[in-house]
């Protein structure tokens, strides 16, 4: 699980993909990965679930 940050106002959000935008001021793209992670971008994109609505 990594934790990704706002840039434009700061909140956090656990997510195994990097969110499409903010959940807090809803800026798109603005997500970026805080915590560290020692799997690529690339391995997001390669499992399942990511796309999926649940969670
Ligand atoms: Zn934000």
């Amino acid at each position: 699980m990594a934790v990704w940050k706002c840039e434009k106002c700061g909140t956090t959000k656990e997510s195994r993909c990097k969110p499409k935008k903010c959940t807090s001021c809803g800026e798109a793209d603005s997500m970026v990965k805080e915590g560290t992670g020692s799997e690529s971008k690339a391995s997001c994109s390669a499992k399942k679930g990511c796309k999926k609505k649940s969670g």
